[in-house]
């Protein structure tokens, strides 16, 4: 079992960002308001994420790590509207980590934790718990080592944990994330709102009001599917493409067909070597998308791929042109 769990843990939880989106996703699939991120040594000493969901009831804490239990089934795989539902992540994580998990429900009166060392998995016990769920991850990848050598150094990981969390943030306006501890990367986010205001103003807390005001409205709709959000103007361009956010019906995404249909869009007045920003949000109907193609599930299938591309590559000259660029 637990060589099945770090063979998932091989698919699923490829770095410490990995563990970061997975138990960000489990908190916001919990309905919380507030998500507290910390960690050190880039994540693989530790990660600890704190919110005030739902919390998991004392007789679930076990179910909870094991393998392909989730609460989260719907009937309707075209409606998954939770992040998770593979039951996956906890398993995993606890497979390759020492994992501790303290919860507490609206309706207990007392928390309980269980603890996963290497697989190994300890018996629930009580232990004081605000109301919702702590995870916390230490000596991630400890009990697999070889994985451990393929990590880009701790400042590579904590930039990519800050990239994962502000990726979510920038979908989840009305929650307030934090992001703290010794990794020098750290972020305080308020909740923004609800709603295309929210959404703007959540997008301007992250990419910071340079981007507000070195950016462009997207605004498009071909066939039923509409594109919105903002992209930076070609003087406000990065070296890299990890200022690049994108959105599909709420989800974040990193996708190829998105990224090429930015480049192609921006190809009359960006060299390669430069990229720009952007936050941008398809929204189609959820049976023309497959969102879970792969357990980190960043990827998408779109059933009209050309359709896609195209709106995005003529919604990008078209703002641009609109501005005279
Ligand atoms: P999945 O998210 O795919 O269901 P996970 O392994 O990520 O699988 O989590 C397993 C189960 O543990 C979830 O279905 C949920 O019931 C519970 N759980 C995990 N994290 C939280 C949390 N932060 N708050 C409440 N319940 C949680
Ligand atoms: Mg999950």
């Amino acid at each position: 079992e637990t060589m099945v769990n770090q063979i998932a843990a091989g698919e699923v939880i490829e770095r410490p960002a990995s563990v970061v989106k997975e138990l960000v996703e489990n908190a916001l699939d919990a309905g919380a308001t507030r998500v507290d991120v910390a960690t050190a040594g880039g994540g693989l000493s530790l990660i600890r994420v704190t919110d005030d969901g739902s919390g998991i009831p004392e007789a679930e804490l076990s179910l909870a790590v094991a393998r392909h239990c989730t609460s989260k089934l719907t009937d309707d795989i075209n409606d998954i509207r939770a992040l998770g539902f593979r039951g996956e992540a906890l398993p995993s994580i606890g497979s390759v980590s020492k994992l501790a998990i303290r919860s507490r429900t609206a309706e207990a009166e007392n928390g309980a934790e269980i603890a996963v060392d290497g697989g190994r998995v300890a018996s629930v016990r009580p232990a004081p718990a605000n109301r919702g769920t702590l995870v916390e991850v230490r000596d991630l990848f400890f009990a697999t080592p070889a994985r451990l050598k393929f990590m880009k150094g701790e400042r590579a990981e904590a930039t990519a944990i800050a990239d994962t969390v502000k990726r979510i943030a920038i979908a989840f306006p009305e929650v307030r994330f934090s992001l703290s501890g010794p990794d020098r990367s750290t972020l305080d986010l308020a909740p923004a709102g609800e709603g295309p205001e929210g959404r703007l103003a959540r997008v301007a807390q992250v990419l910071g009001r340079e981007f507000a005001e070195n950016s462009l409205a997207v605004d498009a709709l071909r066939e039923g599917v509409r594109l919105d959000g903002y992209i930076s103007i070609p003087a406000y361009s990065r070296a890299n493409a990890l200022q690049q956010f994108a959105y599909v019906n709420g989800r974040p995404v990193r996708d190829k067909l998105i990224a090429g249909a930015l480049r192609a869009g921006f190809a009359d007045v960006l060299p390669r070597d430069r990229h720009p920003v952007t936050a941008l949000f398809l929204t189609l109907d959820p049976a023309l998308v497959d969102v879970n193609v792969h357990p980190a599930k960043s990827d998408v299938r779109f059933r009209d791929p050309g359709l896609v591309r195209g709106l995005i590559v003529g919604a990008i000259r078209e703002t641009l042109a609109r501005s005279g660029i």
